[in-house]
């Protein structure tokens, strides 16, 4: 096997920013490769599949705030997975809660939350059709070299995912990920890069998160709540709580999310074993809103190092010609959400296609 791969340009990131960045670039005729360390994509907007359920772990629903996720939404409505089955989006309520103070009544609040029932990873597998995508590639360093050309070497994340080479050639690299994350690969000394470029990497912050994906015994959904998801802006443990199995056209189980707030997830970032505190966030949340929440039939516990952008740049993504052509892109340029993540994914594109990549 060849152990390498050109093209005009490489985007690190099957996120929603690196997938529509892509998208565009492939359009105006670029050859494109997205790189990404996982085996699916999406990103953030993450399923998981246990015990026969699924579970979104990461983006809870989309909801209209700005005009791209406004015309995703009205597209993914009217697409469907196969010729039978049910769009692709569908509206899974118009109403969220949100609990501000213990022993207080639920507050409503009116919203329109579209969810996908085979799981928000949907979202992103639309998105990423045709494009050809690189799964298990951790990008590691990338540095310049000759005929100015980007050098990117790659980590196989998954044993099994051999068959792609280990490193790619590019003309021009689009990181779609989150700025910490870039830092790491850019920080790296070989990579030649202007220092005011690292600088605004360096200002941005994010908080993380904590999900627990808990699954009860079908003799539960008799009991399930009325609501569907109760937010809890002003509370150290949770920040959400959602029916996720609500979610499913023919659920077998009730399955629930619970996301900690960025205090807790801050408290056990860095433990090995994340199970008890799953174990303890579930606990918490039983006593306070149902007591059958503390005996699941199954519990699964996500990290999110890099959840919510805090402090995002006001550029719709961060360019640099030095040493050759690079664009930083995602939540944490202009928006610090999906309709920021997807503005920049688009501005990068832009940014490159008014360059003209060469
Ligand atoms: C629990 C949770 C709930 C959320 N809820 C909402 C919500 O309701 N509404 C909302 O608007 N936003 C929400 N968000 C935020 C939203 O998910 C993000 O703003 C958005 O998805 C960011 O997209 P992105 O493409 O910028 O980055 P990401 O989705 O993070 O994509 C980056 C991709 O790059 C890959 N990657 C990273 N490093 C490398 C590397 N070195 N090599 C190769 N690949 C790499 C990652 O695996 C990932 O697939 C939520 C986030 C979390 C975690």
């Amino acid at each position: 096997m060849n152990n390498s791969q050109k093209f005009d340009i490489a985007v690190i990131g099957a996120g929603i920013a690196g997938l529509v960045c892509a998208q565009e670039l492939q359009k105006a005729g670029y050859s494109v490769v997205v790189l990404e360390k996982s085996r699916g994509v999406g990103g953030r907007m993450a399923t998981r599949r246990v015990s026969g359920s699924r579970a979104d772990h990461g983006v809870r629903y989309l909801e209209p705030t700005g005009k791209f996720l406004q015309q995703l939404i009205n597209n993914l409505k009217s697409q469907k997975n196969s010729p039978d089955v049910e769009p692709i989006l569908e509206l899974w309520t118009d109403k969220i809660y949100e609990l501000t103070q213990p022993q207080r009544p639920l507050l409503p609040i009116t919203k329109n939350c579209y969810i996908a029932p085979q799981g928000m990873n949907s979202v992103g597998k639309f998105l990423a059709q045709g494009l050809d995508i690189w799964f298990s590639r951790r990008v590691q360093t990338m540095q310049p070299i000759a005929e100015k050309n980007w050098c990117l070497t790659l980590e196989i994340t998954n044993d099994a995912a051999t068959e792609k080479p280990t490193e790619v050639i590019a003309k021009a690299v689009v990181l779609a990920i989150p700025a910490p994350q870039t830092l790491m690969i850019l920080e790296k000394p070989v990579a030649e890069i202007q220092p005011e470029f690292l600088n605004h990497l360096r200002f941005v912050e994010y908080d993380p998160c904590i999900s627990v994906m808990a699954g009860y015994s079908p003799a539960l959904q008799k009991n399930l709540p009325e609501w569907r998801a109760i937010a809890f802006p002003n509370d150290d443990y949770l920040d959400w709580v959602g029916v996720d199995s609500s979610k499913r056209l023919h659920p077998t189980q009730p399955v629930f999310v619970i996301q900690s707030s960025a205090k807790f997830a801050t408290t056990y970032l860095d433990i090995p074993d994340l199970q008890p505190v799953g174990k303890e966030l579930l606990e918490y949340t039983a006593q306070k809103l149902l007591p059958w929440l503390s005996n699941p039939e199954w519990l699964q516990v996500h990290r999110w190092r890099y959840a919510f952008c805090r402090q995002a740049l006001s550029v719709s993504c961060l360019t640099t010609e030095m040493p050759l052509p690079l664009v930083g892109a995602g939540d944490w340029c202009g928006g610090n959400n999906i309709e920021g993540a997807f503005a920049s994914g688009l501005a990068a594109a832009n940014w490159l296609s008014q360059m003209g990549v060469e």
